[in-house]
């Protein structure tokens, strides 16, 4: 790289800062962490696994009545083992949609051939717990329900207690996609009744990309032998291969596994969730004040905003090409993310990965800079 090209902003690798839905800024310490080779039946190895799983678990509170199980893949892997594993050749499943991730998992459904009803919500409006509840009542052979914790296509959070509390009435089995949250959202399995919750190495957990995880009621989890339509995707076979010899099935990613074991140490050195959660927070409510004064304006309100990634209505003053605003954001060292709405022209900024206020006012810098180059004095929304 030369001294023009370079980016004015980077993280301590010399990238540009990740502002984005993933994958995510990691620290230089998990990067580090993968400078080995470890053959999986190392012992070292298959000791860091063990904690891993044992260290997702508590995540959530599950010791005793939960376990983990690991996936090669992205989240996307983990999301459609989960659909493949809980819901059973014969069953149902209602899935809560409000944007691209919950209409994903009617795909996976698709091609899975599993018989599933949809209750839609537009993107910029919480999942329905009135019709929820109705649709439950109405229909009994809907035997799980599927929600999308944070819904990162325009970074509302879904009232997942409320949901889960329902099923649970209704005696019905609930599914959530947290792959945006879980690690700085609170989702206590004492508290909040579900039989599994998918994630992935790389958000809020900070860890390199490359696997997921599912961790799953155990009782719920020991039904679902030979529901799984995949052999790659098979949670069960997957959980009961570890139980026996404690290795992945086919080749697993060690230096993803390396750097996940090391993000996990940093993850609860911060705190753990409240510690995680709470600095997201304060990037979040930056970002969002510096935004506003600047005169963006959100898709959302603050009440449904969930501290992981902001959606920004489109400028749209002649002046602003999404483009080069991009293009100037990366060369600054920030790089930002288009829209994924139907609902609206918009992009999006994320607050999760390896960032603190100081990139994120990094950041606002940076985009005061490219109106003033603009020249643009007021941002227009209209
Ligand atoms: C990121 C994400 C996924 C998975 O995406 P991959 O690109 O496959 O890692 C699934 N659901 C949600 C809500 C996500 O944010």
């Amino acid at each position: 790289m030369t001294e023009d090209t370079k980016n004015a902003a980077s993280s301590p690798s010399g990238d540009p800062w990740l502002l984005t839905p993933g994958p995510l800024t990691t620290s230089l310490s998990v990067k580090q962490a993968m400078l080995h080779d470890y053959g999986s039946r190392d012992a070292t190895f298959i000791e860091l696994n063990a904690r891993i799983l044992e260290r997702l678990v508590a995540i959530v509170n599950g010791a005793g009545s939960h376990v983990s199980v690991p996936l090669q893949g992205s989240g996307t892997f983990a999301v459609e083992a989960m659909i493949g594993n809980f819901v059973p050749a014969d069953g149902k499943l209602l899935i809560l949609i409000n944007g691209a991730y919950g209409k994903r998992i009617a795909k996976i459904c698709d091609y899975y051939r599993r018989s599933y009803q949809v209750q839609e919500s537009p993107e910029d409006v919480p999942v329905d717990t009135v019709e929820l509840d109705a649709t439950l009542d109405a229909d009994a052979e809907i035997g799980h329900v599927v929600v999308v914790h944070c819904e990162t296509t325009s970074g509302i959070l879904n009232p997942v207690a409320e949901v889960a509390q329902i099923v649970a009435r209704h005696g019905r089995r609930l599914l959530i996609d947290s792959m945006s949250a879980f690690g700085a959202l609170p989702l206590d399995a004492r508290e909040i009744e579900f039989d599994a919750v998918v994630a992935s190495s790389n958000k809020c957990l900070e860890g390199a990309p490359g696997m997921g995880f599912c961790v799953a009621r155990q009782s719920a989890l020991e039904q679902t032998e030979g529901n799984s339509p995949s052999l790659v995707l098979d949670l069960y076979d997957q959980w009961r291969a570890l139980q026996k010899n404690r290795q992945w099935r086919f080749t697993p990613p060690t230096h993803v596994l390396l750097a996940f074991d090391q993000a996990l140490s940093e993850f609860e050195e911060e705190g753990g969730v409240a510690g995680r959660g709470g600095r997201y927070r304060e990037n979040c409510d930056l970002l969002v004040a510096g935004m506003r004064n600047m005169g963006f304006k959100t898709l959302l309100p603050d009440e449904l905003q969930a501290p992981i990634i902001i959606t920004f209505h489109m400028p749209t003053n002649p002046e602003f090409d999404f483009d080069a605003f991009y293009d100037g954001l990366k060369q600054l060292g920030y790089v930002i993310y288009p829209g994924k709405l139907t609902v609206a022209d918009s992009f999006r900024m994320g607050c999760i990965g390896r960032l603190g206020t100081g990139q994120i006012q990094g950041a606002l810098d940076a985009v005061a800079g490219l109106l003033q180059q603009f020249g643009i004095d007021k941002i227009s929304n209209e």
